[in-house]
């Protein structure tokens, strides 16, 4: 009982893919309820935490974001380091971001082993007027690689709090 009352759940999850697809917003839209359009390369913050209620029991989600060197190809190991989730964006309105997914998603899997939560996400889902790539191309990726599929939208929220909540539970019912 006594174990039962101190246990904590704290989950590291990462964001990756391409410079301007969108991680750092989705990040702000999901911890501050925050949009920024006129975004530069993530200065200065780590991860932010966010506490996430699930069956009663207080999980912690522990959320980490590039400061930009995605853009050299340079995310390090330290940043993969005890992930036990992921979410690999893509734009929709960028087709080359969509090309890169597959290269993120290998990356993570030198980085960290089978057991991490996986999401392919495609944000900017707004922009349907210049959308480059179509759900179904999206779905196929994921059925392929074996991960969950969600199209979100950081400006307008849509599906932005469900895409994070997903991997959570996920990762919860892994290891609880
Ligand atoms: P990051 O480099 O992957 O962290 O991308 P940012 O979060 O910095 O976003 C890059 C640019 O895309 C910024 O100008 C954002 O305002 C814009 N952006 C991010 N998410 C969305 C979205 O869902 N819809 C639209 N239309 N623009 C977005
Ligand atoms: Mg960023």
């Amino acid at each position: 009982m006594e174990a039962e009352e101190g246990e904590e759940y704290l989950f590291k999850i990462v964001l990756i893919g391409d410079s301007a697809v969108g991680k750092s917003n989705l990040l702000s839209r999901y911890a501050r309820n925050e949009f920024n359009a006129n975004s530069k390369a993530t200065i200065g913050v780590e991860f932010q935490t966010q506490s996430v209620d699930i069956n009663g029991k207080e999980v912690k989600a522990q959320i980490w974001d590039t400061a930009g060197q995605e853009r050299f190809r340079a995310v390090t190991s330290a940043y993969y380091r005890g992930a036990l989730g992921a979410l690999v964006v893509y734009d929709i309105s960028r087709r080359s971001t969509f090309d890169s997914a597959r290269r993120w998603l290998e990356e993570l899997t030198t980085h960290c082993d089978t057991t991490v939560v996986r999401m392919l996400v495609g944000n900017k889902c707004d922009l349907e007027n210049i959308r480059e790539v179509s759900v179904d191309e999206g779905k196929q990726l994921a059925e392929e690689e074996g991960l969950c599929f969600m199209e979100t939208s950081a400006l307008d929220a849509t599906n932005v709090k469900t895409a994070f909540e997903i991997v959570i539970k996920e990762i919860y019912n892994n290891v609880s």
